[in-house]
């Protein structure tokens, strides 16, 4: 067995260990990093950006956030059975950390909302000077760049596969395996935790959370997201959370296709569920964790975004009612031409009908209370909502065919939660005594949302794992060099 000897060990190079991996350098402890994957960054290399509170940028473009404000609006939102000490930290050194970014060279290319009843805490990576996806990708890489100008050394293609204790019950160790098979034997003072949760493990996502994977959720599965850090931290003594999915709403099998679909039956549309009848007030389809929740507690899980013709043109003409920087086409023109080759192809997301009945039956759902929601629906464009009050703006009648529904699901970006850590990021015992040398951040940590993702701060869990990822390195490095 080879081995190898470091003062800290992280786990894993996500945003959360490649924080730590930083902070701990930059605290001045010698630093090794053990990736599972060939490369750094994790889920977030499909992300766009961290959230900031009291930022250079927020106080260039007027925006009005304080850590105040938002803490207060956080701790609300979640009837505060949270982590209040943590939520304060975490929030309390978001514009540090977003300035820590800056500082290694990151660009910002500002501070965005998500949606317009969010706050601008989204600090979207710039690409190419601009906004484009895929931002966070430049994020990790940065931080790689800084860890190894540092002198931290990564593993690459090397898992960890245990943690190691010694006899006073401190943490001194782990085990990885190199991409050979072989396994290395490292010592050190500390470890950090920071596997990203488990999203690609549909056997853990069921017993933890009870969904079922691709049948009742369907969810990033990022590969390698299996759930490693909290199953070795709870063999070395560490307290499990629950756990809960990081929801939101997806088009299964159109969402990754050409965004004329997925943005335009995300519009504040009529949305049915498989009775036929209205569930919710689709203003609310903005908040990807609201509509998400609202789907999951329907028959079936499932629901129907309903646009005719009349509808369709008006987008066209006018553009759609909201976008965000996710689903932003240019243009929908070519949206019957992208449902006609979705048809032709069996993709079950999207149906198209002549008259409401045969979309109803296409759909499966009842036919008649389909058609009544339709007619009151329709009434009530004329009048007012006066069943969920939606805003008269997006209140369109459904008269002219052809008809076109979009399906949606419930989506997750991955797990949240897992292993049970204190605001400074110490793994906690059952007990609630810190295991003396172990530390966890990023998403492998984080119940600090109750039991919904809070999009209303968007950014919010980019946020938290570099936060908690510095949080951790600190405690690490000081703990090691003591
Ligand atoms: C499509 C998409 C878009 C998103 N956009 C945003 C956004 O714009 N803003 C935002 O705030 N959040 C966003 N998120 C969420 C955010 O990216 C994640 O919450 C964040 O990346 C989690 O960070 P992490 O470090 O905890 O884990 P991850 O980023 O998932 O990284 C975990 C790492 O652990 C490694 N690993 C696993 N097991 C082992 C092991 N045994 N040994 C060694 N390594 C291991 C994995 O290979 C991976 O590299 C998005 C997520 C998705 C899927």
């Amino acid at each position: 067995m080879k081995k190898l000897e470091t003062q800290v060990a992280v786990i894993a190079a996500g945003p959360s260990g490649l924080a730590a991996a930083v902070q701990a350098a930059e605290d001045g402890a010698k630093v090794m990093v053990f990736e599972k994957s060939n490369v750094v960054g994790g889920a977030a290399n499909m992300g766009m950006g961290p959230l900031g509170i009291g930022t250079r940028q927020q106080q260039q473009q007027m925006v009005d956030i304080s850590v105040e404000k938002a803490f207060k609006m956080f701790m609300d939102y979640t009837h505060w059975r949270v982590d209040a000490n943590l939520v304060r930290k975490y929030f309390g050194n978001s514009a540090d950390t977003i300035a820590w970014l800056e500082d290694m060279g990151l660009e910002f290319a500002g501070a965005y909302k998500y949606f317009p009843k969010s706050e601008a805490t989204w600090h979207i990576v710039a690409v190419n000077g601009g906004i484009g996806r895929n931002g966070g990708a430049i994020m990790n890489k940065t931080l790689m760049e800084r860890a190894k100008e540092l002198g931290v050394e990564f593993f690459m293609e090397t898992p960890a596969k245990k943690i190691l204790k010694d006899k006073d019950g401190k943490i001194c160790g782990l085990i990885a395996v190199d991409k050979s098979g072989e396994e290395i034997e490292v010592s050190a003072k500390a470890v950090v935790v920071a596997c990203g949760g488990a999203g690609d493990n549909p056997e853990m996502i069921k017993q933890r959370t009870g969904y079922t994977w691709r049948e009742d959720l369907f969810s990033f599965a990022i590969p390698g997201l299996k759930g490693d850090g909290i199953n070795m931290a709870a063999e070395v003594g560490a307290a499990t959370t629950e756990m809960s999915m990081e929801m939101m709403y997806i088009l299964p099998n159109s969402d990754f296709g050409p965004d004329c679909i997925p943005a335009t039956f995300m519009q504040p549309n009529l949305l049915v569920n498989n009775f036929g009848k209205r569930f919710m007030n689709e203003e609310e389809m903005q908040n990807t964790t609201f509509t998400g929740n609202a789907i999951a507690i329907q028959r079936g899980k499932i629901a129907y975004s309903i646009i005719d013709t009349s509808i369709l043109k008006g987008y066209k003409r006018n553009g759609l009612d909201v976008t965000n920087f996710v689903h932003h086409p240019e243009n929908i023109d070519d949206f019957e031409q992208v449902v006609e080759d979705s048809i032709a192809n069996n993709n079950p997301d999207v149906v198209k009908a002549d008259t409401l009945e045969e979309l109803a039956e296409k759909l499966g759902i009842n036919v008649d209370t389909f058609v009544e929601t339709v007619e009151e629906y329709n009434e009530m464009c004329e009048s007012y909502d006066e069943v969920f009050f939606k805003d008269r703006r997006f209140m369109k009648p459904i008269k002219k065919g052809p008809f076109y529904a979009g399906t949606f699901r419930p989506g997750a970006y991955g797990t949240l939660g897992g292993i049970k850590i204190n605001e400074n990021a110490e793994v906690l015992d059952n007990e609630w005594k810190p295991v003396p040398g172990l530390y966890a951040a990023g998403t492998d940590t984080c119940t600090i949302y109750g039991d919904s993702y809070m999009f209303l701060l968007p950014g919010n869990t980019m946020g938290y794992c570099l936060n908690t990822g510095r949080f951790a390195g600190e405690g690490a490095a000081a703990y090691a060099q003591d």
